[in-house]
């Protein structure tokens, strides 16, 4: 077991833990976010970040620091921490981003290991070796042993109490991901960004991004505590963390702010197109974009910053409340519909429900249905699985609208399918769903009759309401189906017959 990560509760592959520092003494709790602060260009200071922000940790570049004469003497001298004016967890990265984009750096692993351990960063970075998307598979190779062998160095490396990041490449192969990541949990350094995907999410690629992430996460175990390296627009942080990543690091509330860009959690605004601050945070409610265009560059770059970092934090404030109280995949929802791109991640996110489903609590609150994509949620799977070990009447009547009162019947809830009475009452049938049923959600419900007839030996008559043909081509040739859209009297009963209850009936919108 790694003992600087505990997870405490957990939604999905999501989930809230703590990641002790020991070297700061500090305990983050996370899905944290660490924003990036540039030693050369403080856009805003690290102890406002603290202050005003309650910035648990942050991240800086030892590469940097060690290149500037002031900026190394200082940091040698008087520590991170004192330099920084930060009381938190300060992670520093090690020039790989250099190396990626200039082809060479001009320090070792083993001098910028020392470096970083020398001026009291919390947790260090070896120089791994970055390979972007799309890589030919021997690049990605190539480029994968030599960030190992830097893991290997880094683990005899004598670090001290400060914890080693173990970066995990492999471009866009999802198995090289998948074993980079085992190789580096099989290291004894402490936590694990997955490196390289900034090009993946500049072009919008959430899908690829999810893949990535969702590979990597098959090659850890749950005590590993994950960052996705590079990934700082508060639109995706659910995303990411319903993928089950733990840190995110955010260059993006300067970077954004520097060319008058506002971050929202439904995408970027530029402030030349707005003519309201549609925020809450003490920026957008003491401005209006009017005076904030009338300011000078720097000054105005700094309160769109402050702005940019008011909406990340929040988000991941929402981000661990949702994970609390189970509901982190309808924020998700939610997020997704702002961007047809962020749909094709939260897709990408339910292919792998498998490994979300593994995590996930089997109680919680109540299951929203939400959307055409929440009848592939784990819950869904869950509930067929169930049905194997329920024990079905030998003669059996399922039924979406009103029940014959001479055979024992089921009621069918869309996406879940048949509904024991017995679990009527139970998470997640309980659920909240649209009147409109759509084709997957009729799919995924007929499904579930398919697995009831396949597992139970079970005289099996199916009354729907119109379901479309692709729907009920799903089940066995020895189910009866009645469309009741279409016959006056499906079940030849005297017409006394009664509506199933379900909880959802009886407790309206609000239960
Ligand atoms: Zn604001």
């Amino acid at each position: 077991m790694r003992e600087v990560f505990e997870a405490r509760r957990w939604d999905g592959a999501a989930r809230v833990g703590t990641l002790s520092v020991p070297r700061a003494g500090v305990t983050v709790e996370t899905p944290a976010l660490m924003p990036v602060v540039n030693p050369n260009l403080q856009t805003v200071s690290p102890s406002a970040l603290e202050t005003e922000f309650g910035a648990q940790v942050l991240i800086t570049n030892a590469y940097i620091i060690h290149g500037d004469d002031e900026l190394r003497e200082t940091a040698l001298d008087r520590g991170l921490h004192d330099m920084l004016d930060f009381g938190g967890a300060i992670v520093t990265d090690s020039g790989s981003f250099q190396l990626a984009e200039y082809g060479e750096i001009d320090v070792t692993t083993e001098e910028i290991l020392r470096f970083q351990r020398d001026i009291g960063s919390d947790v260090g970075t070896p120089v791994d070796l970055p390979t972007p998307p799309d890589a030919d598979r021997d690049r990605a190779e190539t480029d994968l042993e030599t960030t190992q062998e830097r893991l290997a160095l880094a683990e005899s490396a004598d670090t001290g109490e400060m914890l080693v990041n173990a970066p995990i490449q492999g471009s866009t192969h999802l198995d090289l991901r998948e074993s980079a990541a085992r190789h580096a949990y099989g290291t004894d350094l402490d936590v694990f960004p997955i490196g390289a995907v900034v090009p993946l999410l500049n072009e919008y690629r959430f899908a690829d991004m999810v893949r990535v992430v969702d590979a990597a996460k098959r090659g850890l175990g749950a005590d590993a505590p994950v960052h996705l390296f590079g990934a700082g627009h508060p639109m995706m942080f659910a995303l990411a963390a319903a993928a089950g990543c733990d840190l995110f690091d955010s260059a993006a509330y300067a970077l954004y702010a520097r060319d008058d860009r506002y971050l929202t959690v439904r995408g970027t605004r530029h402030l030349d197109d707005l003519t309201e601050l549609p925020c809450p945070c003490p920026i957008c409610t003491t401005h209006d974009p009017d005076e904030l265009r009338s300011l000078p560059g720097r000054e105005r770059g700094d309160l769109l910053a402050r702005h940019n970092l008011h909406v990340s934090f929040a988000e991941l404030r929402r981000i661990r409340e949702a994970i609390r109280a189970g509901t982190l995949l309808e924020l998700v929802e939610e997020r997704a519909r702002a961007h047809p791109t962020m749909l094709d991640g939260y897709r990408a996110l339910l292919d792998g429900a498998d490994r979300l489903e593994g995590d996930d609590p089997a109680t919680k609150g109540t299951f929203f249905h939400l959307s055409t994509e929440s009848a592939r949620r784990p819950e869904v799977r869950r509930h067929h699985e169930r049905l194997d070990r329920l024990v079905p009447p030998e003669e059996l009547v399922l039924t979406d609208g009103s029940r014959p009162s001479d055979r024992p019947a089921w009621r069918i809830l869309p996406p879940f399918g048949p509904v024991p009475p017995e679990l009527a009452e139970t998470y997640p049938l309980t659920a909240e769903v649209s009147d409109r049923r759509d084709d997957p959600t009729l799919v995924a419900a007929a499904d579930g009759i398919a697995r009831l007839a396949a597992v139970h030996d079970v005289d099996l008559t199916v009354v729907h309401d119109g379901w479309p043909s692709h729907a009920l081509d799903r089940l066995p040739d020895d189910v009866t189906t009645i469309d009741r859209s279409t016959d006056d009297d499906p079940m030849e009963t005297d017409g006394d017959d009664e509506p199933i209850e379900t909880a959802g009936d009886a407790e309206g919108i609000d239960g």
